[in-house]
């Protein structure tokens, strides 16, 4: 059977293999294979992996000595991995065993299986857990070559965003200012770093700073990022004109905070602006909100309108990025 598989030169593949799975972008139930002058890779998610790679059809080695939880339970169950944490969604308490069992059971390296228990809620965006297997949420994960370490009880963290993460994050050009205005344990601000950029993070959260804070040492960029805990809101008059890219991933909300995005913004910013809306005019309240707080002291133009997933049904989680540029500096060039 045909996969997507990395095709790279015997030469670069142990370092790119490495590359893949730092990204949690190996598929596990094929074996990689060699052929010629070339490895095969086979991989999870084609549309994620790197620009400088090709993907072609290949057809692989079935690992055979794995046993994944498909073997255990008879279908393939839906789930996430987080570290060394497996994620389900499962509302009914039998098939939520079921599915618990057959990850547990399976090859997978995994040291915990959690189920959703509730939504995401209140300011600090944390969500109930039920911990079906091991004993603790707590975990390593690692994203595009960084890592981090989070507690998901306390904190929160999305694996679905990595991709997107990944899309912002190559934008980032050596010596920028970047500032995360709702940073949770740093998955954009440390890589942001890491590509030379100075950034800030700010969270109402504590505990996501504290991590945020071991994170960046974790990556070796503690002395290019600053952690801040409080509303940013409250903290934007230190860091007015500032900022060259901001991160707003706060969707829902975003809106209430643009004259702080504003204020932070430096001559010419660029914004990534989280939103999520009715899939029938999902880009427009944003543009809207952004252009009533840039407008008149910046002209706005949007670089890009990006579906980033679904969120419900008719509902989509979206990005806008826009460039905002201080209208005196327009005149003045
Ligand atoms: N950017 C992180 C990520 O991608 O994992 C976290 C995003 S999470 C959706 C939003 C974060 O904003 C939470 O960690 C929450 O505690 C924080 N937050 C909510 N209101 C805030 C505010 N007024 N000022 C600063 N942070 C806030």
């Amino acid at each position: 059977m045909a996969v997507p598989c990395v095709r790279v030169k015997r030469s670069a593949g142990e370092l790119t293999r490495h590359r893949l799975a730092d990204a949690g972008l190996l598929a596990e139930q094929w074996d990689l294979d060699a052929e010629d002058e070339y490895v095969y890779i086979p991989v999870s998610d084609p549309t994620a992996v790197p620009e400088d790679l090709t993907v072609v059809p290949y057809d692989p080695p079935v690992r055979e000595t794995q046993t994944m939880p498909a073997d255990v339970l008879g279908t393939e169950p839906s789930y996430e991995r987080l570290g060394d944490l497996a994620i389900i969604d499962v509302d009914e308490p039998e098939h939520e065993q079921n599915v618990a069992d057959a990850l547990w059971k399976s090859d997978l390296p995994i040291d915990g299986v959690l189920n959703r228990a509730s939504k995401v809620k209140g300011q600090t965006r944390t969500r109930d857990w039920d911990v079906l297997r091991g004993d603790s949420t707590r975990t390593v994960h690692r994203e595009y070559g960084s890592v981090f370490a989070l507690d998901l009880d306390e904190v929160y963290f999305s694996p679905r965003l990595a991709t997107e993460r990944h899309r912002v994050i190559q934008q980032v050009t050596e010596g920028e200012h970047g500032f995360d205005m709702f940073a949770g344990v740093g998955p954009f601000a440390i890589p942001m770093a890491k590509k030379g950029a100075t950034v800030v993070g700010s969270d109402v959260n504590e505990t996501a700073i504290e991590y945020f804070r071991d994170n960046a040492r974790r990556n070796g960029v503690e002395d290019e990022v600053t952690g801040i805990v409080g509303d940013v809101r409250n903290l934007a008059s230190e860091y007015e004109n500032w900022a060259d890219r901001i991160i707003m991933n706060l969707p829902h909300s975003a809106n209430e905070f643009l004259d702080t995005a504003v204020q932070l913004a430096s001559d010419r910013a660029v914004l990534h602006y989280y939103d999520i809306q009715h899939e029938s005019a999902p880009f427009e309240p944003g543009e809207t909100a952004i252009r009533n707080a840039a407008e008149p002291s910046y002209e706005m133009s949007v670089e890009t309108r990006h579906e980033v997933r679904t969120y419900a049904p008719h509902e989509v989680n979206i990005v806008l990025d826009v460039e905002l540029q201080r209208v005196d500096s327009t005149e003045a060039e």
